[in-house]
């Protein structure tokens, strides 16, 4: 079969993390004859640089065109980079915001899986980590907090700033009923998190929550209030299974999540729409802090391309052909050093168990065990 593959390289270690995942793609396509094309779209502060705008119409368009997009991250240091001092709207970030809600990507799907092999680097203590865990957070992305009215006005002499959180009815339903669909196939438990204790919108939240699980008798649902969540993701993070949550609550915890198991490298993410189109990306950002230097971890992005081949492709073979030899390179005691245990962490040294590695040679070491 043929796929076009929409790329966004993006900024800081963007371009070299999407290498290593285009790397593992065309070995797919080499060993289960697919053929990949990749059509560069730039967004971002590289586009920023380019055109002084951070996602042009033309970009849009190659996105639309394309079965599925491929993301590394955008965005650079939001204290020393130029691209924060422009007005809001021209920042890296404006971009994403635009093609997520031109493509009508709603459901952000990440999830959250403790590799034994990395238990080492879980921040919990061993009595919590338990027997692992293994969550998928659904969070609603095209609505509420960041897509509300704003403003920066004086009141009454007052400099005073305003933001709207604004959910209809059919936006909730439309993204819980994708956490009861995906539950159905893991372990039936939804957890809705919200504050209905002081938010409206949160308050409607739990009322349509309640009324799509009532047509999924199979699938538990409880409700959680935000702060509580918070407080059980490194409490007891075993008990979740699909958290559904509103887009903010949802950014925040999303990242808390990651940081439990170790690594936000490790992170893969899938953005969906009602067809078959997704954004597949790392859930970490575009860390300037790394970039350039080859020592970022790909596996988020490599993992994330194994979604795109399983939700927009249907090829569930071969997207467990890359999540297995990511394991396999685990168990072999390859890491970069974002995963390395912490007594050798930039050490550059291999110890008896493990072999500290770069960006490309993590790449090239999963694409050897396709
Ligand atoms: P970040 O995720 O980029 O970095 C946080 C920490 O995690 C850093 O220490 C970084 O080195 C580390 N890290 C992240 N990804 C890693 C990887 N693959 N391998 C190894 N280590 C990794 O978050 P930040 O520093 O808050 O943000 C930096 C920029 O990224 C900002 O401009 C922010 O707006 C942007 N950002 C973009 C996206 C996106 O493109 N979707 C998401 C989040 C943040």
């Amino acid at each position: 079969m043929e796929y076009r593959i929409g790329v966004i390289s993006g900024d800081g270690i963007g371009p070299e993390i999407v290498a290593e995942a285009k790397k593992v793609l065309d070995k797919i396509g080499e060993k289960y004859q697919h053929r990949f094309h990749y059509t560069e779209i730039l967004m971002g502060g590289c586009s920023i640089d380019a055109v002084g705008v951070p996602l042009t119409e033309e970009a849009i368009a190659a996105a639309k065109a394309s079965d599925a997009v491929l993301m590394g991250s955008i965005g650079g240091n939001t204290a020393t980079s130029p691209w924060y001092k422009l007005a809001p709207e021209l920042r890296p970030e404006a971009g994403l915001l635009k093609l997520r809600k031109e493509l009508n990507l709603f459901a952000n799907l990440r999830p959250a899986y403790l590799y034994e092999e990395l238990k080492e680097a879980c921040p919990l203590r061993e009595d919590i980590i338990g027997d692992g865990f293994d969550m998928m957070i659904m969070r609603e992305l095209t609505g509420g907090l960041y897509f509300g009215e704003r403003k920066t006005e004086m009141v009454d002499g007052v400099m005073t700033a305003v933001d709207t959180l604004v959910y209809n009815e059919n936006e909730i339903r439309r993204i819980a009923k994708r956490a009861f669909d995906i539950a159905k196939k893991r372990r039936k438990k939804v957890t809705s998190v919200d504050k209905a204790n002081v938010l409206d919108s949160s308050r409607l939240w739990r009322k349509v929550v309640e009324e799509v699980a009532a047509d999924y008798p199979e699938v538990s649902c409880e409700h959680m209030l935000v702060d509580n969540c918070a407080m059980q993701l490194v409490k007891d993070p075993g008990q979740f299974d699909v958290i559904l949550t509103e887009n903010m609550f949802g950014d925040i915890l999303s990242d808390e999540a990651s940081m439990v198991t170790g690594s936000i490298g490790m992170l893969s993410s899938a953005s969906l729409n009602d067809t078959k189109f997704g954004l597949y990306e790392p859930s970490g950002g575009s860390a300037p802090d790394i970039a350039g230097l080859g020592v970022a971890n790909p596996i988020a992005t490599i993992l994330s391309a194994a979604m795109m081949l399983r939700f927009s492709f249907d090829l569930d073979k071969e997207a467990d052909a890359i999540e297995a030899a990511v394991k396999q390179v685990l168990k072999e005691g390859y890491r970069t050093i974002d995963i390395m245990p912490r007594g050798d962490l930039g050490t550059g040294a291999a110890n008896a168990s493990v072999t500290q590695v770069g960006t490309a040679e993590m790449g090239d070491l999963i694409a050897e065990r396709i």
